[in-house]
């Protein structure tokens, strides 16, 4: 009897405790679902997910089959295949990967197989860490001195790459990911392509860990320096385990390390948030302004426009939006910067935000990416207060003080192309303040 992985969130070979129990008892073999929700992910985001399956593929000598089809249908194929009685995954907490994985396990009981669900994508499963009385924590630094209290495991050691057995199909649905790496790249260009390949991002990391870390806590807000690990896009596919970073910063003393750790706890709070209020996903966790405060119709849909397209004459907004459209990735202060724009100068729902990141990001995380909006829009549960709201020249002058980033990105800021900002900050800020403050009175 062999075993088989079903690799969903976990694209390594290295500190993978799912792929390790799969192999445990001899000859096993690897399948991945190419799912129908992938034909609503942006291009940039399918062909990377196909670069990395492709880069796994190599990595275990070929004999991980990526088929087309739902879930439950690839894995329950491939496991009468391989004569698999049981199947190991990572368990996944967001709501679209718990029915992911009801469905397969469901379709595998029917079928007299076992799904067998292993570790997460997290150093701490969602859920686990808990106050005294049993009830999640709301807010982040409880949370964070909790799951620091808590602990994780160490690395799993690393799975043997030649004891893969090739699935041997004969109606052939597999999936060619040349063909998608490259056409996703053809509709949807970015500059450069995320790394995929885990050995080169085990290196990257390596290398960041022994230098900028040491910088991380001073630098770490200034988009002109790239003093940040760009560790998001392999968290995010899971090519790099929370757990592996973590133990690479443990022996280390320095500020620059201890608040790299925490940042990786802001990652497990949001999932641990969205695992208890899985309505987080569309619903702000707490109202701030009535619905009829919010911008609708043409100007609405102008101002989202110019916004998207970095045009809104604001220099750190638009060289963030274009920095994500070119490249799929934004520094972290900027994405604050162009949230707070788009929610509380122009007065759009953050939702509208958070889709324009899901189409364009390549970190792109379902809890992360609508966890941190509500964070900046003040919906959210430990959210930063609605009254704060960035003032994008003042955030210029302090986190780009020499304006290499914005200039960087918008190479006709000094000259009359450039457009003037399209409101006036100091004005849209005391409406908004004065709306919440009229919603807050009427609640
Ligand atoms: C509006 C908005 C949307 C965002 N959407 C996403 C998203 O879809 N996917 C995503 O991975 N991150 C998201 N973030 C968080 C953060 O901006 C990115 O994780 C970070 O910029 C990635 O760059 P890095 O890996 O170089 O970060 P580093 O500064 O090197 O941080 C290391 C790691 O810590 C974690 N981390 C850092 N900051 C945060 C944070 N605020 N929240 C959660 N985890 C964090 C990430 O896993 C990151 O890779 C969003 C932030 C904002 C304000």
């Amino acid at each position: 009897m062999t075993h088989l992985w079903w690799a969903r969130r976990d694209l390594r070979l290295h500190d993978n405790p799912a792929l390790l129990e799969a192999q445990a008892d001899g000859p096993f073999a690897a399948v991945a679902a190419w799912t129908p929700p992938l034909h609503f992910w942006s291009g940039r985001r399918r062909a990377h997910l196909a670069r990395s399956l492709w880069s796994l593929r190599e990595d275990t000598g070929g004999a991980l089959a990526v088929r087309r089809g739902d879930a439950a249908d690839v894995v329950v194929g491939a496991a009468r295949e391989a004569d698999a009685r049981v199947v190991w995954a990572t368990r996944e907490f967001s709501p679209s990967g718990v029915a992911e994985q009801d469905a397969v396990a469901a379709a595998l009981e029917d079928d007299g197989r076992e799904l067998r669900l292993h570790g997460s994508p997290y150093a701490v499963a969602p859920g686990r860490v808990v106050k005294g009385d049993g009830t999640p924590y709301k807010v982040y630094t409880p949370f964070l001195d909790a799951w620091r209290q808590h602990g994780w495991r160490r690395p799993a050691d690393p799975a043997d790459p030649a004891g893969f057995t090739a699935l041997d199909s004969k109606d052939d649905v597999a999936v060619d990911l040349d063909q998608i790496a490259a056409h996703g790249d053809a509709e949807d260009a970015i500059e450069p392509r995320h790394e995929f390949r885990e050995e080169r991002l085990i290196a990257a990391l390596e290398d960041f860990i022994d230098g900028d870390v040491g910088s991380y806590a001073e630098d770490r807000d200034r988009p002109d320096l790239d003093a940040t690990s760009h560790l998001s896009t392999a968290l995010a596919f899971g090519q790099i385990h929370a757990r592996t970073v973590l133990a690479l910063l443990a022996p280390l003393r320095s500020d620059g390390s201890r608040v790299f750790q925490a940042e990786l706890a802001w990652r497990e709070f949001h999932a641990d948030t969205l695992w208890n209020a899985p309505q987080a996903r569309r619903e702000s966790l707490t109202p701030v302004l009535d619905e009829k405060d919010w911008e609708t119709g043409r100007d609405a849909d102008d101002a989202f426009k110019a916004w998207r397209d970095g045009r809104t004459g604001f220099p750190l907004v638009d060289a963030g939006m274009r920095q994500l459209a070119q490249t799929g990735w934004m520094h972290n202060r900027v994405r604050m910067v162009v949230a707070s724009f788009l929610v509380k100068d122009l007065r759009l729902p953050w939702q509208r935000g958070a889709d324009h990141f899901r189409r364009t990001l390549v970190d792109y995380d379902h809890a992360q990416n609508q966890l941190n909006w509500q964070w900046v829009a003040g919906t959210g549960r430990d959210a930063s207060p609605f009254f704060r709201i960035f003032n994008p020249h003042a955030q210029l002058e302090r986190f780009d003080p020499h304006q290499r980033y914005v200039q960087r990105w918008i190479p006709e800021l000094d000259t009359p192309e450039y457009p003037e900002p399209m409101l006036d900050h100091k004005a849209e800020r005391e409406t908004t303040l004065r709306l919440h403050k009229q919603a807050k009175a009427r609640r």
